[in-house]
């Protein structure tokens, strides 16, 4: 089953208005060039709108770094689903490990983040990933299956484009250490046969799984190698162009 790759990058608590339009119309650019492949960005909630403007036509595909359950109301700091429809988004980050672990948000808040996402017509990209105490200490698998399975609780999924799932190894992200891609390629492998128990078995092998956790344009292709690897969620290495570029273009 062809899955088409997705480089995408999580732009975090960076760039202003100006300097994130700048960045994404370079890697709009570089998105047109490259119909086997999607590229998404996820700028700063405060650059989506110029952004959208500012790439509109383009194959680049803009993203929420998180997304609120409700539609509106009392919720200060959040963002609703149809807010970021409104900027041009089509899919949300849920689950990153900043949110999780800075922030405190838990398995029940990641899904009912999901399924607010999905009843707006957004795409979710559910991150998961372990510790590095929870790596050393054997836990990997326990640990994801648990993410996966809460994350998703109570959600059918009945077409494989309407759900990302992101395997981000806490250790990998943003120190420098990458997973290797045999490591990477067991826990996707892991990650699909649940999803296999969760929806359809041809659901499953429909959904991208996106590996994060230092990828840069010199580790991308080998990563990418990997059957079940689909793709990538990059922090650091998408803040540029050129090295965003050599990760589309792995
Ligand atoms: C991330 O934040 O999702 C990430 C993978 O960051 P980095 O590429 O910098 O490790």
């Amino acid at each position: 089953m062809a899955r088409t790759p997705l480089i995408a990058g999580n732009w975090k608590m960076h760039k202003t208005v100006s300097e994130a339009v700048a960045l994404a119309r370079a890697v709009a650019a570089a998105a047109d060039k490259r119909s086997d492949r999607e590229v998404m960005i996820a700028p700063p909630a405060t650059a989506l709108s110029a952004v959208s403007g500012a790439v509109r036509g383009s194959r680049l595909i803009l993203a929420g770094q998180n997304v609120a359950w409700e539609k509106k109301g009392a919720f200060t700091g959040e963002i609703a689903p149809a807010m970021l429809s409104d900027c041009g988004c089509a899919m949300a980050i849920i689950g990153h490990s900043e949110r999780r672990h800075i922030f405190g948000e838990d398995n029940a808040m990641i899904n009912r983040r999901i399924k607010g996402a999905m009843a707006h017509g957004l795409i979710p990209i559910l991150c998961v990933g372990e510790t590095l105490d929870e790596r050393e200490a054997d836990q990997t698998m326990t640990v994801l299956e648990k993410q996966v399975r809460r994350g998703l609780a109570g959600i059918n999924i009945v077409a494989g484009d309407k759900l990302l799932l992101a395997y981000e190894p806490v250790w990998a992200i943003g120190t420098g250490r990458t997973a290797s891609s045999a490591q990477a390629q067991e826990v996707h492998g892991h990650i699909r046969d649940l999803l296999a128990q969760l929806f359809e078995k041809g659901i499953a092998a429909e959904i991208r799984i996106l590996y994060g956790g230092s990828v840069k344009p010199d580790n991308a292709a080998e990563l990418m190698a990997r059957p079940d690897v689909d793709g990538a969620l990059v922090g650091g290495a998408a803040l540029e162009a050129e090295s965003f570029a050599g990760i589309i273009n792995f």
